[in-house]
């Protein structure tokens, strides 16, 4: 039984191999196609920005600033911010590809409100960059889950922007994705315009993790980070459930500690 079982397991490997290879080979061919920036126009390569927006968008991430190392708050000082030093927050750290501002808050407008699909594909080679090139580096067998949208943001939009965008990521990193361990328990109103203790008390007891992950480093994968109260629920459940660590995989982070923006 055992032979047998071994050329089947190997054939899965292989066919997985093939797939990841062809997958990279047309992301190589893409990213030579001439096309037209996201944000300007202008031109650039494979449906990407051109490189005045690119550095335009990621200006603040490159500009040196203190982090919080948890929440990846700017900071005037490399401390913690007084959010985590006060009461840490159950995930274990945040990753972000750039700052909630502009011009880089246009790509996530326009994958949300107006549907452009071309921005979740720049979205999520931003993001995927970051996480290639973080440090320290997310664990290679990290799971990625999308935080659940409400049935009326789905059928508003028709779809899920961080599904679309956690989607992206495992074909980029090769990486597992499993929406289903992370439901909504319930639905919940916008959280637009809310303050930032009325954020945390409206999503308690809004997601739910239908099984055990026993071990499992979580990536919880989500479009914007604003006071972190959604990510810091979701973590809660996920080591209720057993997961060993919880990252939040964020493609922008608010640069301010407040209330009342779009996002968690
Ligand atoms: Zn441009
Ligand atoms: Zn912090």
């Amino acid at each position: 039984m055992a032979d047998l079982f071994v050329p089947c397991e190997s054939g899965q490997a292989r066919r997985g191999g093939m797939r990841r290879r062809l997958y990279l080979a047309g992301r190589a061919c893409l990213a030579r196609i001439p096309s037209a920036c996201g944000l300007c126009q202008g031109d650039a390569r494979g449906g990407s920005l051109c490189r005045f927006c690119m550095a335009a968008v990621l200006r603040s991430i490159n500009a040196n600033t203190a982090r919080c190392p948890v929440c990846f708050l700017a900071l005037a000082d490399p401390a913690c911010c007084a959010d985590c030093s006060g009461r840490a927050p159950a995930f274990d750290r945040i990753i972000a590809a750039f700052d909630y501002a502009p011009p880089g808050d246009l790509l996530i407008h326009n994958l949300k409100a107006g549907r452009r699909f071309t921005s979740a594909a720049m979205l999520v080679g931003l993001l995927a960059q970051t996480v290639r090139t973080a440090a320290p580096a997310l664990p290679a067998n990290a799971i990625l889950v999308p935080v659940p949208a409400s049935k009326a943001s789905i059928l508003a939009r028709g779809f899920n922007p961080a599904a679309e965008i956690a989607r992206g990521l495992a074909s980029e990193l090769n990486m597992a994705c499993r929406p289903g361990l992370l439901r909504r328990a319930r639905e919940g109103g916008r959280q637009t315009h809310l303050t930032r203790r009325e954020r945390a008390g409206s999503v308690q007891h809004l997601y739910d993790c239908p099984s055990r992950v026993d071990g499992a480093v979580i990536a919880v994968v989500d479009d914007v980070l604003t006071t972190g109260s959604t990510l810091h629920r979701i973590a809660q459940q996920f080591k209720s459930a057993g997961a060993a660590a919880v990252y939040g995989l964020v493609v922008a982070r608010t640069p301010y500690s407040g209330a009342g923006k779009p996002g968690l």
